[in-house]
């Protein structure tokens, strides 16, 4: 099959013309050609070809495609609501999903790379308006590396009546003692990432008033697990509610349920 002319370089050096002579030609950038032998000349072409494709943060770009659509799948998130995020400590840069695009929709090339400040260094979408919501647990925390935003539907039947989700089901620890719901801030505003901040400080999880809830974790797998264990605890504290007074089990309980969680180590809940 031809390579479009796009996908053509070829080796121009005399050293090259020298060792192949009369075989100086195009060749395509992703197939070295089989006469090219060991020419170090057109290797390196082939090498500065892939490079110059090779977009930042590969691998995050793609967990973050297929993560948003799991949040559907798993009916975590409707339609373009929700963001997810991941930060490259050694590099400083995080990627970020593009606002207003559907998740069934967003390529690993719609993946938006910025920095810490959230200008943009890679991408020609527009990153989610929620960004600095993502951003500051980055800044500020060490153990936060990967963060998740979606509208829930029980963690957010809290957040609308501006209730924490206390310890009713031990399962809440996988986000801490309890999970707090942070003061109402417009979306995408200053305030609302100082808030949402505030109130996940000691924890790995805060309802957002009126809107939904945020999750961190080490990783994309542990972020998303926090916010299907935050969400089922959720429901079943609706549930209980609805039927009389949730028993909520008692700080010592908690501390034993974080020690054992330490035990198991960062792994998914249905291990637990
Ligand atoms: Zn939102």
């Amino acid at each position: 099959m031809e390579a479009a002319s796009s996908d053509l370089a070829f080796c121009a050096s005399d050293t090259c013309a020298a060792l192949h002579p009369g075989q100086q030609v195009q060749f395509s950038k992703v197939r070295l050609p089989r006469k090219a032998g060991n020419c170090k000349h057109w290797i390196n072409a082939l090498n500065q070809a892939v490079e110059d494709k090779r977009m930042l943060m590969e691998k995050a770009r793609h967990d973050l495609v297929e993560y948003g659509k799991k949040l559907v799948h798993a009916n975590l998130t409707k339609g373009t609501g929700g963001n997810l995020s991941v930060f490259d400590r050694a590099n400083g840069t995080v990627a970020i999903t593009p606002s207003g695009i559907d998740f069934f929709e967003i390529t690993p090339e719609d993946i938006v790379i910025v920095d810490l400040e959230g200008k943009t260094i890679e991408g020609t979408r527009t990153p989610s308006s929620e960004w600095e919501m993502h951003l500051m647990p980055y800044r500020h925390r060490t153990d936060i590396d990967a963060v998740i935003h979606a509208h829930t539907t029980y963690a957010t039947v809290l957040a609308v009546l501006r209730q924490d989700l206390p310890p009713s089901h031990y399962m809440v620890e996988v986000a801490g003692h309890n999970v707090r719901c942070a003061p109402y801030a417009t979306y995408g505003s200053h305030e609302l990432a100082v808030n949402s901040y505030e109130y996940m400080k000691d924890r790995r999880a805060v309802l957002l008033a009126n809107h939904g809830i945020l999750a961190g974790a080490h990783d994309l797998l542990n972020a998303f697990n926090i916010i299907e264990e935050v969400e089922y605890c959720s429901h079943i504290h609706w549930m209980a509610s609805c039927m009389g007074k949730p028993v909520i089990l008692p700080d010592e309980e908690m501390e034993l349920m974080a020690e054992k969680f330490k035990t198991y180590g960062q792994r998914k809940a249905k291990d637990w």
